[in-house]
């Protein structure tokens, strides 16, 4: 029995500079253990970037990590959520209710608020899209059912007092941090940079191990955004990075054209998958992922990120979607 029942890691804290505290907090998800937190000083408390996600004793996760770093609950004067996923903005409300702080974030929240506002909806959208995409009838109905038992991972949603957009700054003890709107990753993303030491926070963005994600169906071209947002974090000459997953990283640049030779990579690898017959996205995605194995945890994600490049393709006239159910795509 024992090796079965899957090991969990404890929240943890540290400081990684002076002001600066790094909370690793546990996450549920395979491959994906934990998720930063950061924790600045400002003034006689802190400024909390990101929450961590929410499920049962997950606040008690954020209070041992805080309190390793001398920290409360209660020292938080103001949280800023880089974006609107589970581990990001997941304890929000209750950090708010314990902290009695302001929340600021992005107001483009309409991707979170359909998946944990009216979860059925947005499971029947998704489906709706995977049967388009040419998923056959039985592994839709496992992840549907996989999904209905599913939680969101968000306590509840609460809108920002302050929308985070260009022009706005966040003060700490550090400097104040401007506001880069940076979606791709997510349509609410945005990362902060400190600019007289060069710190940048980036969520999501760009993460020590290069890895694609996107939020396909909510904008019009999660790809193209993705790339552009690449090129707005570059312009800002950032020296290092404060990920939302993992250890901070120095050699940003090369973080950022890693993931634009990713980016062209994968956009190539799904030219040549519908080069020939024209292919629905589900029979392009076995095409695509050497490194990534196909399983039902990993299979919906890597669907929708299939389409966001089939998406992308088509917008930029390399690709063509042909009408039909399912739809299919080839080169043009
Ligand atoms: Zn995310």
């Amino acid at each position: 029995m024992a090796e079965t029942i899957h090991k969990r890691e404890l929240g943890r804290g540290e400081r990684v500079l002076p002001g600066v505290f790094r909370l690793r907090l546990p996450l549920p998800w395979p491959g994906v253990p934990h998720c930063n937190a950061w924790a600045i000083c400002a003034g006689d408390g802190v400024v909390l970037f990101d929450t961590g996600i929410h499920e049962t004793g997950s606040l008690a996760h954020l209070e041992r990590a805080l309190e390793m770093c001398g920290l409360r609950l209660q020292d938080i004067r103001l949280l800023v959520c880089t974006h609107a996923h589970s581990d990001h903005y997941g304890q929000a409300a209750p950090i708010l209710e314990r902290a009695g702080c302001e929340l600021w974030m992005s107001p483009r929240l309409d991707h979170m608020r359909g998946y944990a506002g009216d979860p059925d909806a947005s499971l029947a959208r998704r489906l709706e899209i995977a049967r388009q995409s040419g998923v056959p009838e039985e592994p839709l109905r496992r992840y549907a059912s996989q999904r209905r038992e599913h939680d969101s991972g968000i306590a509840a949603i609460v809108e920002p007092d302050r929308a985070l957009a260009p022009g706005v700054t966040v003060a700490t003890d550090l400097g104040s941090w401007t506001v880069h709107e940076t979606p791709g990753h997510a349509p609410s993303h945005v990362c902060l940079f400190q600019p007289e030491r060069r710190l940048l926070i980036s969520g999501d963005h760009l993460l020590g191990r290069i890895s694609l994600y996107f939020d396909y169906g909510y904008t019009p071209d999660p790809v193209g955004e993705f790339v552009s947002s690449l090129d707005v974090v570059e312009r800002l000459g950032a020296r290092l990075c404060l990920p939302g997953h993992g250890r901070t990283f120095t050699d940003v640049h090369a973080h950022i054209e890693g993931n634009r030779a990713l980016v062209r990579a994968r956009a190539q690898r799904v030219l040549e998958a519908i080069a020939g017959e024209p292919r629905t996205a589900f029979e392009v995605v076995p095409h695509i992922y050497d490194d990534i194995p196909l399983t039902a945890a990993t299979s919906p994600w890597l669907l929708m990120e299939t389409l966001s490049f089939l998406q992308h393709l088509g917008l930029t006239g390399r690709a063509q979607r042909l009408p039909g159910e399912p739809e299919r795509w080839r080169t043009i």
